[in-house]
């Protein structure tokens, strides 16, 4: 069964917007654990954590996933920007856990010109400040393009993040197909390659997600612009062999496409059907 929704806006609610991801045929959702570009964050009504649950309960979801706010930057060595960070990252843990999301996501991180290794010495204190291992969400750090001074385009950079952790056990990684093509990655020629260097370096089993998105940008521009399923660089083929790979297919998708509701209804409806004809 593909486990297979988008990211949604809970603008009008948790409750409204699981309704809308039911709507959509998706059997999961992805939401941002605040303002994305904010720092506020509204607190919802008991009565809409209660609908939510009960949909997701009685539709049989697959996990679900928190996104961190792209505004927060813990491998920055400006002392305002990394607390703000450290603050966020350490009450969205706790808020979408109480919450009873199975995974939330998180970019690493940019050093905006103190180094990787800096960067990424950043990155692990804020973490280590921020799980506490008692949790039951697991913490996914994203496989990134690589523009500007962005850590973790290289699935060597993530195991260095996470090999410094004290709580390793309660992080994994949510790979983002555009983001890995535009990294130098070619899934698009040797998908069974890439996870193989996956599984070498970090381990099959830490993936726990995949951000299905087309990319817009070619093989190795390490530029971040997310196209609709089928109209960028990568193309359907590839992305329903991932979708269908052995070592993929059980995992939950998450498209993050530039389209509306309506338009990520017919995403869903359409790889649903070509999976089916495929099957055939
Ligand atoms: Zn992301």
């Amino acid at each position: 069964m593909l486990i297979l929704g988008t990211h949604m806006s809970i603008a009008h609610g948790l409750g409204k917007t699981a309704d809308n991801a039911l709507k959509m045929q998706a059997n999961t959702m992805q939401i941002f654990s605040r303002n994305p570009r904010g720092s506020n964050f509204r607190k919802p009504e008991i009565a809409e954590i209660e609908h939510f649950q009960t949909i997701r309960a009685e539709h049989h979801w697959g996990p679900l996933l928190a996104h961190a706010p792209y505004t927060m930057n813990l491998a920055s060595p400006q002392q305002a920007v990394y607390e703000f960070a450290c603050t966020v990252i350490r009450e969205d843990i706790v808020r979408m856990d109480d919450l009873g999301m199975e995974n939330i996501v998180l970019h690493p991180g940019s050093h905006t010109g103190c180094g990787v290794s800096v960067g990424i010495k950043n990155i692990i204190a804020g973490l280590n400040q921020a799980i506490s291992g008692k949790e039951q969400i697991t913490v996914l750090l994203e496989t990134m393009s690589g523009k500007g001074t962005e850590i973790g385009a290289t699935f060597e950079q993530l195991k260095t993040i996470r090999d410094g952790l004290y709580h390793p056990e309660r992080v994994g990684i949510c790979l983002d197909t555009c983001h890995i093509f535009a990294a130098g990655y070619d899934i698009v020629n040797d998908l069974d390659g890439v996870l193989e260097q996956f599984d070498r370096v970090l381990g099959l089993e830490l993936l726990h997600a995949i951000h299905l998105n087309d990319s817009m940008m070619p093989f190795a521009s390490h530029k971040d612009r997310h196209a609709t399923i089928g109209d960028g660089q990568i193309g359907l083929d590839c992305l329903l062999r991932v979708i269908q790979h052995p070592a993929l297919k059980a995992l939950p998708f998450y498209l993050e496409t530039p389209l509306d509701d309506a338009g990520h209804q017919q995403e869903i409806a359409m790889i649903r059907d070509l999976l089916d004809d495929w099957e055939l």
